[in-house]
């Protein structure tokens, strides 16, 4: 079992006093209710706060309770989701509000077992909602924990293998005071975002625990936390066709169960082709055409995955009968959700309106 190099119940005091002179106001603090941790929670999963806010406030407005999200059109829900990226996660919060309605008369389950049953909601984000929303007694443990306590007690195995790092997690539930466990919490969060932080050298000088770390007393803080490298994304090569005619621009919907499943994307073909392959998929699809001209390129990273893609734009003399749909440029914006991985193309149908 782990233990820190002071006493839990001095720890605790220093964070939460830094806490409650330096905590950022956020709107889902101001009230946090069940939902509003919920939905926060999920946005702010690989996003950073300051991006988040906009969505936040976005979401609220459209969807104000559980049961206006579950009754909600997942196309709209992806919509307010625009620009935010891993759409599972809206379309997890979509499904989740849907069995809350259905199995919990519209209000969100207490217990921890019962949160981590909803889909789209892990350990992490389970024990967040219970004890910001609920006052429960659970510790959060998201990156930027096991990051501040390998540093404070040089835990030596990579903090990215999940099998490696129950004894950080086992110290952070010993660690959660039962008075304030939503501030606890938010206060490993806040230290993580501000001081403790992932990238570049942390501010330990203005750190309210750096009595208790272990890695600020033996000068290493930069060699913790340890991790592990992964593995290689995988390289896809795209080539993205933008079609136009009669004024309006194609478009088709992703498989339900492939990456970004069922949202909207311009028509694209495997590997890099060259102009000349393009001509020759348009003659095979017996397209008239005025004008194909290059439109540069574009590189996106998924997790496991990069996108590296090149694009061309097609002015069409009549539409192509494929399967998707053709849509006017305002259309395109109001109703359909298109990837952040395809902005930059999105973006160079507005630069040759
Ligand atoms: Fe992190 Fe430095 Fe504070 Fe230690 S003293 S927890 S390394 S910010």
């Amino acid at each position: 079992m782990l233990h820190l190099s002071i006493s839990i119940q001095n720890f605790v005091s220093e964070l939460l006093e830094w806490y409650d002179q330096n905590k950022r106001e956020l709107p889902w603090r101001s009230s946090p209710l069940p939902y509003n941790v919920w939905v926060s929670e999920i946005m702010l999963q690989q996003t950073q706060v300051q991006t988040v806010l906009p969505y936040y406030e976005r979401f609220m407005s459209a969807f104000p309770t559980i049961r206006d999200l579950a009754q909600a059109d997942l196309q709209q829900v992806h919509k307010l989701w625009e620009g935010l990226g891993y759409y599972r996660r809206a379309t997890n919060l979509h499904q989740a509000a849907q069995k809350i309605v259905s199995e919990f008369n519209g209000y969100m389950p207490e217990e921890y077992h019962l949160l981590r049953q909803l889909p789209g909601i892990g350990d992490y984000t389970a024990g967040a909602i219970a004890s910001i929303a609920f006052g429960q007694r659970t510790c959060a443990v998201d990156g930027n924990v096991l990051r501040i306590l390998s540093r404070l007690t040089l835990f030596e195995e990579p903090i990215n293998d999940p099998k490696s790092v129950k004894p950080l997690k086992d110290l952070a539930q010993t660690l959660v005071p039962a008075h304030r466990p939503g501030d606890f919490n938010q206060a490993m969060m806040d230290l993580g975002a501000s001081h403790c932080r992932a990238n570049g050298v942390p501010t330990c000088r203005l750190c309210p625990i750096q009595n208790a770390c272990l890695a600020f007393k033996k000068d290493c803080t930069t060699v913790f936390p340890i991790k592990k490298s992964k593995k290689p994304r995988q390289i896809e090569n795209r080539t993205i066709l933008l079609l136009r005619a009669d004024n309006t621009l194609y478009i088709q919907q992703r498989e339900k169960n492939a990456l970004l499943g069922g949202l909207w994307e311009y028509l694209n073909l495997p590997g890099h082709l060259s102009e000349n392959n393009v001509h020759t998929w348009l003659k095979e699809h017996h397209a008239v055409y005025s004008t194909c001209q290059s439109i540069g390129k574009s590189r996106h990273i998924f997790t496991h995955k990069e996108w590296h893609m090149i694009g061309y734009l097609i002015d069409l003399k009549s539409r192509l009968p494929l399967s998707g749909r053709w849509v006017t440029l305002k259309e395109l914006q109001d109703t359909y959700p298109i990837p952040t991985a395809l902005a930059y193309f999105s973006q160079k149908i507005l630069d040759y309106e």
